[in-house]
């Protein structure tokens, strides 16, 4: 250990477990711990600041108080620090946001400048974006060849790192400011139901992962699919804060699938993390994925424009029952399981023809897992603009599809009190329902739950024809 002072800049890796850059710079000697809310970049969600808000507190708890936070400019920041405080190294993970490289180069050459030392890890991705390319060095533009050929034949995801043992920490005397005056936390109470669904943090990532262990990877390939059934892991804000690196994930699901023999469920979560991993290189090699088609015809697509199924799809009033669950999910969760998001992305960009921006920016605000990269590439997914985007020709069917996925209809009688009493046949389809039973089940369609906003026939031929056109 040499008499350094690192500074050690937090981002997207709230943790202190296998976190690459906090191992290094503890290595050197003293560390500053400092998080910066940098008001400069694009404004995280209101859900995500919720988050943030209790994860820093975490750390800050597991850091023994000694978190020091800053609201600003990031390089500005940067470097006041360093003129106030003697520093002699300033080390972090990479984040892969295209507008966080750009700051990150300029942050280095200035710190290059004043000959301070400055050193990136990589805390987040199993794979760097650069080092998967094709044969003919280009970048793979669709998931399963980058994932099997790209991926899987590259070098493994290396082993998780233990906790910097004997951290000496030490605390910025020019700085004041305290979580609290990131002023994270809503101003209208509407996190109720979120603060009930989630412990945040490193320590409850960590539970989670071991619980996803013992009772959700048992069976995952085939259960994910049910938003009732509890396979699924819900690690992913904590992927997205860092408070779990996906090498844990990786190495504890890997190991438990070999010991237990539930490879093809080891696999298929795997290849879920592959997926994230998809998503965040196709944002590093096509930093315009957030904001333009990916595909550029579909910018002449018809989409079309309307308040009113814009209104009911984010409200959960569209009139169909699993749609209306999962929006609903999302507003009282933060959280809405993947078979649903891909439902509900379907019915706003294929049924309703809007453009897919407005799921984006909805799913942005309200997401605790809400991700530039995965969220991006998923909207584009869905609606075809993609780079490895769903057929034109899948549009899901919310009847058929909350028929397979929610059999007994408890996930959308949880999120739709007012069909609970519906009887299966007609939870999915209210308006078929004959008189008789709509009233013994407390309904009245326009009244207690709205008719269907959209035909689904019609609505399903006019998207039709529209992809085809393109
Ligand atoms: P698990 O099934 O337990 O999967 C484990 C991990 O793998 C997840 O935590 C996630 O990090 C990754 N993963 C799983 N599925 C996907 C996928 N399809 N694409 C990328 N990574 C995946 N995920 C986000 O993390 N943030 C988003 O903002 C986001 N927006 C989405 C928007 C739409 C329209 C759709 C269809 C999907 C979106 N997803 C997003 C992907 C996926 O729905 C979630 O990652 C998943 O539902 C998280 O639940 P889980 O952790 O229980 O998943």
């Amino acid at each position: 250990m040499t008499d350094k002072i690192t500074l050690f800049w937090f981002r997207q890796d709230l943790r202190l477990i296998d976190n690459p850059g906090l191992f290094e710079a503890s290595k050197n000697g003293a560390v500053l711990p400092i998080y910066i809310l940098d008001n400069t970049t694009p404004k995280m969600g209101s859900a995500s600041r919720w988050w943030l808000h209790h994860s820093l507190n975490v750390l800050n708890q597991n850091l023994d108080n000694s978190l020091n936070v800053y609201i600003g400019n990031a390089k500005n920041i940067l470097l006041e620090i360093i003129q106030k405080n003697t520093i002699d190294a300033v080390y972090w993970n990479r984040c892969y946001e295209p507008y966080r490289i750009a700051n990150d180069s300029l942050i280095k050459s200035e710190l290059k400048n004043l000959n301070i030392e400055c050193k990136s890890f990589n805390g987040s991705l199993l794979w760097e974006p650069w080092e998967v390319l094709k044969q003919d060095k280009t970048p793979y533009k669709v998931s399963t060849p980058f994932y099997t050929r790209g991926c899987l034949q590259s070098a493994s995801p290396r082993c998780p790192l233990p906790k910097p043992k004997n951290l000496n920490l030490l605390k910025d005397p020019f700085n004041l400011k305290t979580i609290k005056d990131l002023d994270l936390l809503p101003k209208i109470k509407w996190d109720e139901g979120i603060k009930k669904c989630w412990n945040v943090g490193e320590n409850a990532a960590q539970l989670k992962l071991t619980k996803f262990l013992e009772d959700g990877l048992k069976d995952y390939k085939e259960n994910r699919n049910y938003p009732s059934k509890k396979n699924v892991s819900r690690l992913s804000p904590h992927l997205h804060f860092g408070e779990i690196s996906p090498n844990q994930a990786w190495h504890a699901v890997k190991a438990q699938g070999l010991s237990q023999n539930w490879t093809k469920d080891g696999d298929c979560f795997l290849s879920e993390l592959g997926w994230r991993e998809f998503s965040y290189y196709l944002l590093y090699h096509f930093p315009n994925l957030p904001n333009k088609n990916f595909q550029n015809k579909f910018d002449n697509f018809p989409w079309v424009d309307n308040e009113f199924y814009v209104k009911s799809w984010q409200m959960g009033q569209t009139g169909y029952p699993i749609v209306d669950a999962g929006m609903r999910e999302l507003w009282q969760t933060g959280y809405m399981h993947n078979r649903i998001r891909m439902i509900v992305a379907s019915f706003l960009v294929k049924n309703l023809l809007q453009h897919w921006h407005y799921g984006r920016d909805w799913f942005w605000d309200c997401l605790v897992d809400a991700d530039l990269a995965n969220n991006s590439a998923s909207w584009q997914w869905v609606a075809g603009s993609g780079a490895d985007a769903a057929p034109y020709f899948r549009i899901f069917n919310p009847v058929t599809q909350g028929e397979k996925f929610d059999p007994d209809g408890s996930y959308t009688r949880f999120f739709v009190p007012e069909l609970s009493k519906l009887p299966n046949k007609y939870l999915f389809k209210p308006w078929e329902a004959p008189e008789n039973v709509l009233k013994s089940s407390g309904v009245v369609l326009g009244i207690t739950y709205p008719h269907p906003i959209v035909n689904l026939t019609v609505s399903r031929n006019i998207a039709l024809e529209a992809y085809k056109k393109l």
